[in-house]
């Protein structure tokens, strides 16, 4: 797919950090499968220095054309056990990463597809070594995969474990293939045939049809201000930037900085935004090509005082739902269409999935990305014979039929993919993104936040530890947080969860407006990494 022809101009130069982006895209297939792959989806933020223009592409799995609302229902008409829904057929969304990065190379790069993916096939061929969250990864998942993901990562019934050498020869091949034919190799030739055959083999729907007709969208960003910084975020299907930004303007009208950093009034206060904010997600935000949504009174300063009013300075509320962007809107109300059903919908069990990279080239072209196969190692079936796994993004859809996000032939799950670019006096000062399911787009707020507020390096932001919660009482938290703080929200009607969990993986760039100079930071959690090519 080629821009509109009014963009072109954007791709005179070519931008430098997109072939180094998709090459890492391909390596991230071979040496973290579980997390991403050409069997997934993503988003995709581009910076253009020279234009100062934001371009989003959007790449998120679809629903195939025999999606049903129904179809994560059991025979009683309950919902399905997620580790039950996420093994069918069903939860297969047509796979949008190879057609992504290839129109971001297309459009903005300065290296052929074929290029980009030559190191992705020797590093297949030759191995890479086991590390500790792969090795960890395949042991929690090995009760999803099929045979042909069994043979390679688990050879003779034993899982890898760290240290050990993982060759993926059937995935080498199909690197080989799509650098020989192309895209089309994937989305009409074998490798369509194949991944029909064993989504339907599990009881799925897609079709050739439905793999030739994916498209990928250009999107327009969400756009808001913190404290003087323009934020500038991903659109629906994520909920990320509306959700994002809009727990940042309410929290604009309290003085974090005075209050301090990880304290337990400003906590207290975070905690109360996130369960506003999570509310109107879970009723409100969908994909925008279904539903309709309240794009200016999400953010309108009356609405924001409305749920910031909510807040008790002291006290949890028990009792917080979802607002009514739509009146802020101008227009009555939501259609009723879209509010038989509404769920918070947070998966709570979630783990940390994912991955985010950011890269940045000399002229200061910036490429934040985060991609997915959606759970740790997707649904568990490798496409036999061509050495990658597929997702299970279609459980990202509510199961129960009828709210914003129910499940639709066409449409996109709602997500919480939040690459972000932060700007000051209309020049990138940061780019932040994470992994995390639902926690991803507190997590981004929190490293924000540690900036803006806290004034903190950016590492020191990114090592702080978070807290998270989508409703009322209880609230996740990071090893670190002081004892003393988790009590007194406890005193104030919050119920700590019991142990902590890790949160997010977040990888970071910083450009210094005064000395141009660039950094970068990236998240121990899980092995993140800064590199800089002189
Ligand atoms: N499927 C998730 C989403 O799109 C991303 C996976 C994760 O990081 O948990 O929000």
């Amino acid at each position: 797919m080629i821009l509109p022809q009014h963009m072109v101009q954007y791709t005179a130069r070519g931008v430098l950090s997109m072939r180094t982006a998709v090459a890492i895209q391909f390596a991230l297939n071979v040496v973290e499968p579980m997390m991403s792959g050409i069997g997934g989806g993503g988003f995709m933020m581009i910076y253009l220095a020279k234009e100062n223009k934001i371009v989003v592409l959007d790449y998120r799995e679809q629903a195939p054309a025999g999606a049903k609302p129904t179809m994560f229902l059991d025979a009683e008409g309950k919902p399905l056990p997620f580790r039950t829904a996420i093994q069918t057929g069903h939860a297969v969304g047509i796979p949008g990463t190879l057609k992504g990065v290839a129109t971001a190379l297309e459009n903005f790069g300065t290296m052929s597809l074929a290029q980009v993916i030559e190191p992705a096939i020797e590093l297949a061929e030759k191995g890479i070594m086991v590390n500790k969250v792969l090795a960890q990864s395949i042991v929690d998942s090995m009760y999803k995969f099929n045979d042909a993901a069994k043979q390679v990562f688990a050879p003779n019934g034993q899982p890898l474990p760290e240290g050990a050498l993982l060759v993926q020869p059937d995935l080498a091949k199909t690197f080989r293939l799509i650098k020989e034919r192309g895209v089309d190799v994937f989305y009409t030739g074998e490798i369509a045939q194949a991944i029909v055959e064993v989504v339907q083999a599990r009881g799925g729907t897609m079709t050739l049809e439905d793999l030739k007709n994916y498209e990928v969208k250009f999107r327009e960003p969400i756009r808001g201000t913190y404290r003087g910084y323009e934020i500038v975020s991903m659109p629906p299907p994520s909920s990320g930037g509306l959700t994002l930004i809009q727990m940042l303007k309410i929290l604009e009208g309290f003085d974090i900085k005075a209050l301090g950093h990880n304290t337990t009034q400003t906590l207290h206060l975070m905690i109360e935004t996130m369960r506003l904010a999570y509310a109107d997600r879970g009723k409100y935000l969908g994909d925008s090509d279904f539903v309709k949504i309240p794009f200016k009174g999400y953010f309108d300063e009356k609405y924001i005082e409305e749920r910031r009013a909510l807040i008790d300075w002291q006290k949890a509320n028990p009792n917080i739902k979802a607002g009514d962007p739509w009146f802020y809107e101008g227009s009555p109300t939501c259609p009723a269409s879209q509010l038989k059903n509404v769920f918070a919908m947070v998966n709570e069990n979630e783990t940390s999935q994912t991955t985010h990279y950011t890269v940045i080239d000399k002229w200061g072209n910036l490429v934040a990305c985060t991609t997915t196969i959606e759970d740790v190692f997707g649904s568990g079936i490798m496409v036999p014979g061509y050495g990658f796994m597929l997702n299970n993004e279609m459980t990202d859809f509510d199961f129960v039929p009828g709210g914003a996000n129910e499940v639709q032939p066409g449409k996109r799950p709602r997500s919480s993919m939040t690459p972000t670019i932060v700007f000051k006096d209309g020049k990138p000062v940061f780019s932040v993104g994470s992994p995390g399911g639902a926690r991803i787009i507190t997590t981004v707020m929190q490293v924000i936040m540690n900036m803006i507020d806290h004034g903190m390096s950016v590492q020191e932001a990114i090592n702080a530890p978070r807290i998270f919660s989508s409703s009322y009482p209880t609230v996740q938290w990071e090893a670190g947080l002081p004892e003393h703080v988790k009590k007194e929200l406890e005193l104030r009607g919050h119920k700590i969860a019991d142990a902590p969990r890790i949160m997010g993986s977040v990888q970071s760039i910083v450009i210094d407006l005064e000395t141009g100079k660039i950094y970068g930071g990236a998240d121990p959690r899980r092995e993140g990494t800064v590199i800089g090519v002189p």
